[in-house]
């Protein structure tokens, strides 16, 4: 049990990759704070399916500052304190630069900044003042392959988690020395809600054979990649950014 005894903060758990990483720090032992924004059924849902005891449900705006205290103020009191905090909750908006008037435009880079990376920001805040007093711990933030190979009808998206790598990166130098290591995957197309409207569509076969594995991940498969981040032994890794692909763009 790579997680015993340990606790996590999962944002965005109520489903999707989230709940996948929920659901693999359980199995490992850890006591899970499942943080949801508005659908309390589907976090309800995924607290279900956690095996082991003593998990909680956490609610918030991750684009709020105060919503993200409050939040990680109740996961710390409830779970007796935080080891590990997981940012993956996250949006993505099409805002095609030619098919958008100039409100839309702004209104799609203001929320999805304001949620992908400065929420992320704000909870790494929250978090990591609790873990400088505690010792140490660990903080992955769930990127995107998109922050290399582009988001032609999504640059907010691309440019969040572009940010949410380097902020990663800064932090992990900053935060190294107080033990608390800082690393972001950057997942390629993944089988969730999130993405189910491009890979059922037309584009979906095109984007399957962008690996040679002719298929996208599975949420369980970048769980199993955050698992491993978050595990002892992992420390060294810090700063790092790892590609979860299937070698459908190599850098
Ligand atoms: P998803 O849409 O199923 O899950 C996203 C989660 O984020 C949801 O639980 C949602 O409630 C939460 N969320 C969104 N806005 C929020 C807000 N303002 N406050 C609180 N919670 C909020 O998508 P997913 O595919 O599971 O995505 C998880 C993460 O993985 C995201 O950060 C996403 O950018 C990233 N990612 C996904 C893919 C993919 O292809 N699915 C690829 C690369 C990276």
């Amino acid at each position: 049990m790579e997680l015993a005894d340990k606790t996590a903060l999962v944002t965005g758990a109520s489903r999707g990759i989230g709940r996948a990483i929920a659901q693999k720090f359980a199995a490992a032992g850890a006591r899970v704070a499942i943080h949801y924004h508005q659908d309390q059924a589907a976090a309800e849902e995924t607290s279900r399916t956690l095996p082991g005891q003593g998990h909680i449900l956490v609610q918030a705006d991750v684009a709020n500052p105060d919503d993200v205290q409050r939040m990680v103020n109740t996961a710390i009191e409830q779970l007796g304190g935080l080891d590990i905090l997981v940012n993956n909750a996250g949006i993505f908006i099409d805002h095609a630069l030619a098919d958008v008037d100039y409100e839309t435009w702004r209104a799609a880079w203001q929320r999805t900044v304001q949620t992908n990376l400065i929420g992320a920001a704000n909870t790494c805040y929250c978090v990591a003042r609790h873990m400088i007093e505690r010792g140490g711990g660990k903080i992955i933030n769930v990127g995107s392959r998109g922050a290399y190979r582009g988001e032609p009808v999504g640059p907010a998206y691309g440019a969040s988690k572009g940010g949410l790598h380097a902020m990663s990166q800064s932090l992990a130098k900053y935060l190294g020395t107080y033990h608390i290591f800082v690393t972001a995957v950057a997942p390629g197309f993944v089988a969730t809600d999130m993405s189910r409207e491009s890979l059922s569509g037309s584009r979906g076969d095109e984007i399957r054979n962008q690996s040679p594995l002719g298929r996208v991940a599975t949420p369980e498969e970048i769980a199993h990649a955050v698992l491993f981040l978050a595990a002892p032994g992992s420390e060294w890794l810090t700063g790092g950014v790892v590609d979860l692909n299937g070698a459908s763009y190599l850098r």
